[in-house]
C-alpha cells in the first residue's frame, strides 16, 4: 500500500479519486436518471449507494494490494516466493530463473535467498 516510486504515488492517488467519484457518480446517474423520483428518498438512496460503493471500493484496494506487500515483505527477510503468484521457491534449485507455477522471473532478492541457502 505504501508507495515506493512516483508512478507508485500517482497510481494511488488515481485509484483513491477513482474510488471516491465513482459511486457518488454512480449515486447520481441512478437517482436522477434510472430510478423514478422518490422525493426526499432520492437522497436517503444515494446515500446508500455511495456507502455501499465505498465500502466495495476500499475492500477490493485492500484485498488487492494485501498479499503483494506481504509477498514483498517475506522476500526482505530472506523468504524466496514468487513476487507474482506468492508460490513459495524453496523446493527450487539455486539456478532457477523462471517460477515454476506461473512461469514469470524470479525476482534477484528471491534468488539470492535461494544461492545462500
Ligand atoms: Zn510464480
Amino acid at each position: 500500500m505504501i508507495p515506493r516510486t512516483w508512478k507508485q504515488g500517482f497510481q494511488l492517488l488515481f485509484n483513491v479519486l477513482l474510488a471516491m467519484a465513482g459511486p457518488a457518480v454512480l449515486a447520481y446517474i441512478i437517482t436522477t436518471h434510472i430510478m423514478p423520483s422518490m422525493g426526499k428518498w432520492n437522497s436517503r438512496v444515494a446515500t446508500v449507494i455511495i456507502l455501499g460503493g465505498y465500502t466495495i471500493a476500499i475492500t477490493l484496494m485492500l484485498r488487492r494490494d494485501m498479499p503483494r506487500s506481504l509477498r514483498q515483505k517475506l522476500l526482505e527477510i530472506g523468504v524466496p516466493v514468487c513476487i507474482a503468484r506468492g508460490y513459495d521457491l524453496r523446493g527450487s534449485t539455486a539456478n532457477a530463473e523462471r517460477c515454476p507455477e506461473c512461469g514469470k522471473g524470479i525476482d534477484p532478492r528471491a534468488a539470492s535467498a535461494l544461492s545462500l541457502r
